[in-house]
């Protein structure tokens, strides 16, 4: 186990936190009659605050799920929260910067923009391929954080172990790991990673894979100092009483690993499918539920699938994509459509 003390890449200001409590919080008895928190008594449940256990009951479903101690996880409105939280705890605004890769997850920079905090892009090499030392160089003594998503979108490829442990050795501040879209990766999560460096931060989500994206429920594993902090900066009741009991009902590892296998095949079924097509010039390899394709004509076809309804990510003008579009992998019948709609476009040409 590395010997870096994570509080010292702290905001002085979020270590010294006195953070918001409720009554609720500091009594531990039975909930008797509840007169503390300005409610309506008048209801059936939702006239109350989230009740502490039912978001601890969620968390500890979660954490047995994905093999951590509850301490190791935090529960965030979508992982977009957990992003914008990393920025706020361990970057002064004005001061410090983050690292990330680019073409990734657009959220990386809204926050930093949004927190005042200076945004280092490093373009992944032509082949999507991690440029570990260019990464590792543009961080200086004030980047607090170092972006990786992997799978990345909107490339679509996941990164070894290696480069990702070169990552770690190599830089001093908190690597934030963004696994959105991990559970479709052959390689699966690296958050075993976390044994060894307590620097790490891997996000997850519900969204994907799990298939709730409308609830907004993030996942974060880490070291138990950094999800400590991350329970401290949130908003006090940052996930509702109806989120909590409809994530706890839907939670099903065993429907979602289905579904994981079904897109994983249909991902297949398009790659292979899509290489046929003369309008289509290249299919990268995906590791995602997404396939990036690029065309020659992007704009053209985005605008020709949306006139059947169809719609997709138009990722022409994100540097390092090329004339690109993202592809969700939905449904057998959703790629059907989606198949046919493309030999139509070939016909029009
Ligand atoms: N990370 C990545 C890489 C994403 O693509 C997305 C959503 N598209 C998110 C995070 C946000 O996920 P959530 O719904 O958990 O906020």
């Amino acid at each position: 186990m590395e010997q870096i003390d994570i509080m010292s890449l702290v905001r002085d200001n979020i270590r010294s936190l006195e953070p918001y409590s409720t009554a609720r919080d500091e009594y531990r008895g039975e909930l008797g009659i509840l007169l503390d928190a300005n409610e309506n008594p008048f209801g059936e449940g939702l006239n109350r605050y989230p009740a502490r256990a039912l978001r601890a009951r969620l968390l500890g479903r979660i954490a047995a799920l994905k093999g951590f101690p509850p301490e190791q996880v935090f529960l965030g409105n979508g992982s977009d929260e957990s992003i914008d939280l990393c920025y706020r705890i361990f970057c002064r605004p004005g001061v410090d910067n983050a690292v990330a890769i680019a073409p990734s997850y657009g959220m990386y920079r809204v926050c930093a923009d949004i927190n005042g905090v200076g945004y280092r892009a490093v373009a992944l090499r032509a082949d999507f391929s991690l440029p570990v030392e260019e990464l590792l160089a543009a961080a200086d003594a004030r980047t607090r954080l170092l972006f990786v998503c992997s799978p990345n979108n909107p490339t679509g490829n996941a990164f070894p172990e290696a480069d990702i442990r070169a990552l770690l050795e190599g830089f001093g501040g908190i690597l934030v790991l963004d696994e959105a879209y991990a559970d479709f990766a052959e390689q699966g999560s690296l958050s075993r990673l976390l044994a060894e460096y307590p620097r790490l931060v891997v996000l997850q989500t519900l969204s994907k894979a799990w298939g709730m994206a409308g609830l907004r429920i993030g996942i974060t594993l880490a070291d138990p100092r950094i999800i400590a902090l991350m329970d401290r900066v949130r908003y006090p009741y940052n996930i509702g009483t109806d989120t909590l009991a409809l994530a706890d009902r839907l939670l099903d590892p065993s429907r979602t690993s289905e579904e994981i296998a079904c897109l994983k095949e249909q991902r297949k079924m398009l790659a292979d499918k899509l290489k046929g097509f003369s309008c289509i010039l290249r299919v990268f390899p995906s590791d995602a539920n997404f396939l990036l394709v690029q065309t020659a004509d992007p704009k053209g076809l985005y605008r020709h699938l949306l006139a059947d309804g169809i719609i997709v990510r138009d990722r022409s003008a994100t540097a390092g994509c090329g004339p690109a579009l993202r592809l969700t992998v939905g449904t057998a019948e959703e790629n059907e459509k989606l198949l046919q709609s493309l030999q139509a476009y070939e016909r029009k040409a």
